[in-house]
């Protein structure tokens, strides 16, 4: 059956925390969807609310290995983007980012349909430009514990640009800042679900280092809607774009909102700081203003609210 409507939409990482979202809002907007997971770090739980819909499709599949399937689009989104997690097994996280993205590229050219690719801020690595705009080439250890991820995405984006010159492939690249907001799994690993799940637990706020380091937080409604945005755009429009809330944060800032939000009685404790830790992070999102009319408009008190009430139903559900 072909939901006569609307395309048929192919969404890699569909189990994972901003895929689900992607997958939900482009069911609402009357799509088909056909969500692809190997489930490492993506569950069933995120989707199950979706497995009803006669137009939404799951298939299990690791994206190392080609996949045929007819679509109309690609959103390529499957990579684990927790450091915990990316860094447990490196060689598959590149290999997903590099054999995944060739085979989700190959796939596109054979359909010759866009497709567009879930990069990071990472590409940035420790910047020494700040805020970021996506001319900064950027500044990556290509040896070190977070490299299997950050040159993973970086080498996806070099494919998915030779594909465009070499096959004139029509491409769309996102570099998403980081993101927070329900379904994030509460073993994660990042900063906003370790926070809120320590303090509605009343346990010890880790934070590494001596928590000076920044990063900007999107809702990942307002994400969701940049990438769909940037999907859309005129074909002329290839990216990168950065998509995240230029709104800045240290790490102890975050942590004491928390704990004000969830009136926990936890207390902040120090440890130490990652390897390559990145001291300081804040899009320039002028290109996603002029381009795609597009800016985040969740402020980060309401969009933590949302996430808060997400944790402390799930944990009171023991999950
Ligand atoms: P996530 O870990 O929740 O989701 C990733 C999904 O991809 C999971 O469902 C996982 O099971 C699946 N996956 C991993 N490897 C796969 C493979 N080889 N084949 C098939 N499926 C595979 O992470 P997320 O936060 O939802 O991130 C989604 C995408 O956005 C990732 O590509 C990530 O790099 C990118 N991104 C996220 C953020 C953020 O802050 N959340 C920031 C920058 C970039
Ligand atoms: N962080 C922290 N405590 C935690 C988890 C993370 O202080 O329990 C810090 C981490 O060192 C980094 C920032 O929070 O400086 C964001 O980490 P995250 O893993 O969420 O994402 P990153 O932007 O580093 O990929």
């Amino acid at each position: 059956m072909k939901n006569l409507s609307g395309k048929r939409i192919l969404v890699t990482g569909g189990a994972g925390f901003i895929g689900s979202h992607l997958c939900e809002r482009l069911l609402n907007e009357g799509h088909e969807i056909v969500c692809v997971d190997n489930f490492f770090t993506g569950r069933r739980s995120n989707i199950a609310h979706l497995m009803s819909n006669p137009f939404f499709e799951v298939l299990r599949h690791d994206i190392c290995f080609p996949l045929y399937v007819e679509v109309d689009e690609i959103y390529n989104l499957a990579c684990p983007a927790s450091p915990i997690h990316y860094q447990n097994d490196p060689v598959q996280t590149t290999k997903t980012s590099v054999h995944g993205s060739i085979n989700m590229l190959g796939l596109a050219k054979r359909l010759k349909i866009r497709i567009l690719q879930a990069s990071t801020s990472e590409v940035y690595g420790d910047p020494s430009v700040h805020p970021q705009p996506e001319t900064y080439w950027g500044n990556v250890n290509p040896i070190g514990f977070r490299s299997c991820y950050d040159e993973g995405k970086r080498c996806a984006e070099t494919l998915f640009f030779d594909y465009h010159r070499q096959h004139r492939l029509q491409i769309k690249v996102a570099r998403i800042f980081n993101t927070y907001g329900p379904r994030m799994h509460p073993n994660d690993g990042r900063v906003v679900s370790n926070f809120i799940v320590q303090a509605l637990q009343g346990k010890d706020i880790t934070v590494y280092g001596d928590g000076s380091q920044t990063r900007s937080f999107c809702f990942v409604d307002d994400l969701v809607d940049g990438l769909i945005r940037l999907m859309d755009s005129p074909d002329s429009v290839t990216g990168p774009v950065n998509l995240g809330n230029p709104s800045e944060f240290t790490i102890l800032e975050l942590a004491e909102k928390l704990i004000a939000a969830t009136g926990s009685k936890s207390r902040v404790v120090h440890k130490p700081l990652p390897p390559d830790d990145p001291t300081q992070r804040q899009p320039d999102i002028s290109l996603a203003r002029k381009t795609l009319k597009w800016k985040p408009v969740t402020h980060l008190d309401k969009g933590l609210e949302k996430a808060v009430e997400y944790f402390r139903d799930l944990l009171a559900k023991g999950r």
